[in-house]
């Protein structure tokens, strides 16, 4: 058998007697499209968080790779191959689309030299450049950030977690606040990321996730009650009770 990408094992989480994630286990195989759905408030962004490194799990273990990361520090994950995106639109508004990216492949240096040859700085720039054109923004390059449409802003955010070249991407609701035009959008640029990457997306547009995954998850009150192929959540009678509504 294959070392999974990504293995989680009895991961919870508490915020002080609150329990918001509990006994969650998986492993990812590399190359697939997860989405992970379920209400408001059942654990999806928690989960996210923990996997990204913005907190710690209060329990349970994580191993990327055959090597455990539980506890590994927040800026520590892009170098590992793990980056990852956010509910809630998250860019700098005043600097241009370019600098937004720039920005952070320059936070990912390893040097420690403060400034950078000319050698250097081309390489950033063409490092923004490409995540850029890897999500369609490159005739936008220069535009103020806060200028861009909101499916574009997303498409940014996702060019930032590019810089990295992340095996792993996490992808919290990218369509949010989208209509049907920007989330068609989003839909094609997912799925030509999806060929040579590992996707984790919480979305809640059942009719675009029965499309792009592979496999889907579904958390409740913190713990993962289906886990298995579009088909078989869909006809999953617990599945169709708490979230689907039927
Ligand atoms: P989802 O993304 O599925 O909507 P979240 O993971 O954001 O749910 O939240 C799960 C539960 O944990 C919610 O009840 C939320 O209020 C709580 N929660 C999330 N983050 C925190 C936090 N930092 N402190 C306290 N409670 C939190
Ligand atoms: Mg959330």
């Amino acid at each position: 058998m294959t070392t999974p990408l990504l293995a989680v094992e009895n991961v919870g989480r508490r915020f002080g007697g609150f329990v918001a994630l509990e006994g969650v286990t998986a492993a990812f195989e590399p190359n697939r499209v997860t989405a992970i759905i379920g209400p408001n408030g059942a654990g999806k962004s928690t989960f996210f968080n923990v996997l990204s490194g913005v907190m710690p799990p209060s329990t349970g273990s994580i191993r990327f790779k055959g090597r455990d990361i539980t506890g590994t520090p927040q800026h520590r994950f892009a170098h590992l191959g793990i980056a990852r995106s956010y509910q809630i639109t998250n860019i700098f508004p005043e600097l241009s689309v370019h600098e937004n990216v720039r920005v952070a492949a320059q936070a990912l240096r390893t040097r420690y030299d403060i400034w950078c040859n000319r050698a250097a700085m081309t390489e950033l720039d063409d490092k923004a450049d490409a995540a850029l054109a890897a999500v369609g923004l490159a005739g936008r390059r220069d535009a103020t950030a806060k200028f861009l449409a909101h499916g574009q802003q997303r498409a940014l955010e996702i060019a930032v977690a590019l810089v990295a070249d992340p095996e792993l991407l996490l992808l919290d609701e990218p369509t949010a606040g989208m209509g049907p035009e920007e989330t068609k959008d989003m839909v094609g640029l997912l799925e030509r990321l999806a060929k040579d990457r590992t996707i984790l997306l919480v979305e809640h547009k059942m009719k675009m996730i029965l499309g792009l995954s592979d496999r889907i998850l579904v958390l409740h009150h913190g713990r993962l009650i289906a886990d298995g192929s579009p088909q078989h959540i869909q006809t999953d009678p617990e599945v169709r009770r708490v979230y689907l509504g039927q």
